[in-house]
């Protein structure tokens, strides 16, 4: 690892004994976390890590414990408890204490539950923000989560829930006519399911579907497909989770904003996927 770039001269925040700061590492390139976190990592005692953190990013806590707290799928109940208990005994033994989970901390990353036992033991917080997988993950894929030709609203959504079945509070319908791009977290292990209750819903087979696995590291993997085809190609492609599944017409313009493939030396597909000409220059 090459030397981490100095922070810009201001008042950075100081990590204090006995503190957690709850920091969201970003999907997956090191080069994705924010300011404050690698402020926060040059000062932890410990950093309590999750699966999703890539470990390169614990190069920059050279002088911190690191302890992994792994949790996928499954057992994720009591796990998380004994999470929540290591914090906060070791915030009591009056340790500078770094909670690093992937993306942000507060998407579908129980940021909030963990912050919440935490204020109820008295233990003082700091809350730092990160990119999340769904925003991220789709502009490494070269998928603009809004565009104007598309969509003026977005759903994020989880495809389980804590017994890792599909939320049942979930109104597919009403998901399905109310927001023109879908963004689904964890949709994995559920994708036969979901994408059969949006095409129930009304939503076309046709309607393009992106899955990005390992979004933002050297390993992503990009599948570009439909409704009615995901689920084949997923396993034709042998895709496994993490992944970040985008349903929706902003899949059409990775097309011609496929960044990785154009650095890598080729031509955009169709610089205008959506058939509208050249976009307006101004309002
Ligand atoms: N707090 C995280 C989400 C945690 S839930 C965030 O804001 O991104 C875990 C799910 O996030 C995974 O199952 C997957 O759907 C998604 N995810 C996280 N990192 C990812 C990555 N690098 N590539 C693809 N999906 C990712």
């Amino acid at each position: 690892m090459t030397d981490s770039p100095a922070l810009p001269d201001q008042n950075w925040p100081v990590l204090l004994p006995g503190w957690v700061w709850l920091c969201g590492a970003g999907p997956g390139d090191p080069g994705l976390l924010t300011l404050h976190a690698l402020n926060a990592l040059k000062q932890a005692d410990v950093v309590i890590y999750d699966a999703l953190v890539q470990e390169d990013i614990l190069g920059w806590a050279p002088q911190a414990d690191h302890i992994y707290a792994g949790k996928r799928g499954g057992k994720a109940s009591a796990k998380q408890r004994d999470i929540s208990l290591k914090l906060i005994d070791l915030a009591h033994a009056g340790k500078r204490v770094l909670r690093l989970k992937g993306g942000d901390p507060f998407v579908f990353g129980r940021g909030g539950e963990e912050a919440q036992t935490l204020v109820q033991h008295g233990i003082p917080i700091r809350i730092i923000p990160g990119i999340s997988a769904g925003i991220g993950g789709l502009a490494y894929a070269g998928i603009p989560v809004t565009h104007r030709d598309v969509n003026q609203s977005v759903t994020f959504v989880t495809g389980h829930d804590q017994s890792g079945n599909t939320p049942s509070s979930l109104d597919w319908r009403a998901i399905a006519q109310g927001s023109q791009v879908i963004v689904i977290y964890m949709g994995m292990k559920h994708i036969a399911r979901i994408s059969q209750a949006l095409i129930d819903a009304g939503r076309p087979g046709a309607e393009p579907v992106a899955v990005v696995t390992t979004a933002t590291t050297e390993a992503q993997q990009v599948l570009e497909t439909t409704l009615a085809t995901v689920v084949e190609d997923i396993e034709t492609a042998g895709l496994t989770p993490p992944a970040i599944i985008c349903v929706g017409r902003s899949v059409l313009m990775r097309q011609a904003l496929d960044w990785q493939a154009q650095a890598a030396g080729e031509a955009p597909r169709d610089t205008d996927p959506l058939g509208r000409g050249r976009p307006a220059e101004s309002a």
